[in-house]
C-alpha cells in the first residue's frame, strides 16, 4: 500500500526539484519567461502540497483556506506559462474566473462547508488543466507531438482531479473537518505527481523548442527593415508552384548609390526602411513582402489576378515617390522601378518567376526607372506595363 505521506513528501521534493531547475535554466536565458513562470507556479504547489500533508495531521479551517488557494494559484500561474508560451492574449480569462472562485471557496470554508470548499478548488483546478491541455491542442503549431503530449498530461491530470471533486458530490460530504480521504484523493496524489513531473520536464523541451523557433526566425528576417529575407523568400516559396494568380514584384530603388553618396550611409539605410514602410502598408492578406538584399525588394501576391498585381505593384511605386526623407541637406524624395513575373497555368517554379520579374525589371530601369513593368512567361513586356509608369 502507498504511504499517503510519503507520496506527499515525493511530490514536494520533486516539485523543489524541478522549479530549482528552471529557475536556472531562465538565469541562462531569460529570454524564456514562461520557464520561470512555470518554476513559480510549481512552488506554489510545493508550498500547497507541505501544507497540506500539515493539515492531513491537524486540521485548521485558517490552513484549509490557505491549502486550497495555494492549489488554485498554483496552476493559474501554470496555465499562465502555458498562454505565456503559446501566444494566448487575454490573461485575464484565467485570472478573473480563478480568483472569484477562489474568493467563493474561502467564503464557503469560513461557513464551515469545506467540502464544498474542496469541491469548488478542484472544480477550478480541472478547469485550468483542461485549458491548458486545449490551448496546447488548438494553438501548438510547431513540434505536434511535444505539444500533444503535454495536452495529454494536462488532460489526465484534469481528470484525477475532476474524479476528487465528484466522489465528494456524490457522497454529500459538504462538510469534512479533516483532509479528504477516499480512492479518488489517492490516486489524484499519484497521477498529480506522474503528471505533474511529466509537465515540467517538457517544460524544458517546449523551451527548447522555443529557442530554436526564435534562431530560425531570426535567420529569415533582415535586421534592418523587420522584413523577411531572401531566406524566407526561398522558406516559404521555394517548394511551391506558382499558378495564374500569383505573381512576384521585384523593386530596386533608384539611383541608390547616389543617395548614399550624397547623404551617407545612414541616410541611405533610412530609405530603405521607409521602402520597407510603405510595402508593408500595401501588403495585406496574400501578400508577402521580403528585402532579397541591397536595395531590392520583392513582394509576392497569391489570389490575383495579372491586373490587380499591376495595380498593387505600382500604388507601391508612386506611394513610395511621395514620401520625403528628411536630411541634414534638406528633403530627399526617392523613386522605385519594379518588375512583376507571374504563375502560369502549366505552374511556375520561384526562381522562374523571379527571372521574370527580374527581366521586367531591368526593362523598367531601361525604360527611364520610377515605373513598374509586367512580363508574362512568354518574355514578353506587359503593354499595360509602361502605362503604369508613375510621373
Ligand atoms: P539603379 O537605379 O540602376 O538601380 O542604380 P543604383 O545606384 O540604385 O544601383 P547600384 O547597384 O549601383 O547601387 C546599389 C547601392 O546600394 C550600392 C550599395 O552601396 C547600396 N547598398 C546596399 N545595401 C545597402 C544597405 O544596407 N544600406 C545602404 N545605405 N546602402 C546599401
Ligand atoms: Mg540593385
Ligand atoms: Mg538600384
Amino acid at each position: 500500500m502507498l504511504d499517503f505521506s510519503s507520496l506527499l513528501l515525493a511530490a514536494a521534493l520533486s516539485g523543489i526539484c524541478l522549479s530549482v531547475t528552471m529557475f536556472a535554466i531562465w538565469c541562462t536565458a531569460p529570454r524564456a519567461g514562461f520557464v520561470l513562470t512555470v518554476a513559480c507556479g510549481i512552488l506554489v504547489l510545493v508550498g500547497h502540497v507541505v501544507l497540506f500533508w500539515r493539515y492531513t495531521r491537524e486540521p485548521d479551517p485558517l490552513l484549509c483556506q490557505i491549502v486550497l488557494a495555494l492549489l488554485s494559484l498554483g496552476f493559474m500561474i501554470i496555465c499562465l506559462s502555458a498562454m505565456q508560451y503559446l501566444g494566448v492574449p487575454g490573461y485575464r480569462r484565467a485570472v478573473l474566473p480563478t480568483l472569484t472562485a477562489m474568493t467563493v471557496c474561502a467564503a464557503v470554508t469560513s461557513l464551515g462547508l469545506d467540502g464544498i470548499g474542496f469541491i469548488v478548488t478542484y472544480a477550478t483546478v480541472t478547469a485550468l488543466l483542461s485549458a491548458i491541455g486545449i490551448m496546447f491542442w488548438i494553438n501548438g503549431s510547431h513540434d505536434r507531438r511535444i505539444l500533444l503530449v503535454v495536452s495529454f498530461l494536462s488532460g489526465t491530470c484534469a481528470l484525477s482531479f475532476a474524479l476528487c471533486s465528484v466522489v465528494l458530490l456524490v457522497q454529500g460530504q459538504w462538510t469534512l473537518s479533516a483532509a479528504p480521504d477516499n480512492w479518488a484523493e489517492r490516486l489524484n496524489s499519484v497521477v498529480a505527481v506522474a503528471c505533474m513531473t511529466g509537465l515540467g520536464a517538457l517544460t524544458l523541451s517546449l523551451h527548447h523548442l522555443q529557442a530554436q523557433i526564435e534562431l530560425k526566425a531570426e535567420t529569415l528576417t533582415d535586421p534592418l527593415t523587420g522584413l523577411m529575407n531572401r531566406r524566407g523568400l526561398t522558406s516559404l516559396y521555394g517548394e511551391r508552384t506558382f499558378g495564374p494568380f500569383m505573381a512576384i514584384a521585384m523593386f530596386d530603388l533608384d539611383h541608390f548609390k547616389k543617395t548614399n553618396d550624397i547623404y551617407g550611409h545612414p541616410v541611405g539605410d533610412r530609405v530603405l526602411c521607409r521602402f520597407a514602410s510603405v510595402i508593408r502598408k500595401y501588403a495585406r492578406t496574400g501578400v508577402d513582402a521580403f528585402r532579397l538584399g541591397g536595395e531590392e525588394f520583392a513582394i509576392v501576391m497569391s489570389r490575383m489576378t495579372e491586373e490587380r498585381a499591376h495595380d498593387l505593384a505600382s500604388k507601391i511605386g508612386v506611394a513610395f515617390g511621395t514620401e520625403i526623407v528628411a536630411t541634414q541637406h534638406g528633403p530627399l524624395r526617392s523613386t522605385v522601378s519594379g518588375g512583376i513575373g507571374f504563375g502560369g497555368g502549366d505552374g511556375a517554379s520561384l526562381d522562374e518567376v523571379l527571372a521574370e520579374a527580374d527581366a521586367a525589371l531591368y526593362a523598367a530601369k531601361r525604360a527611364g526607372r520610377n515605373c513598374v513593368i509586367g512580363r508574362n512567361r512568354k518574355g514578353k513586356a506587359d503593354p499595360v506595363g509602361p502605362a503604369l509608369r508613375s510621373a
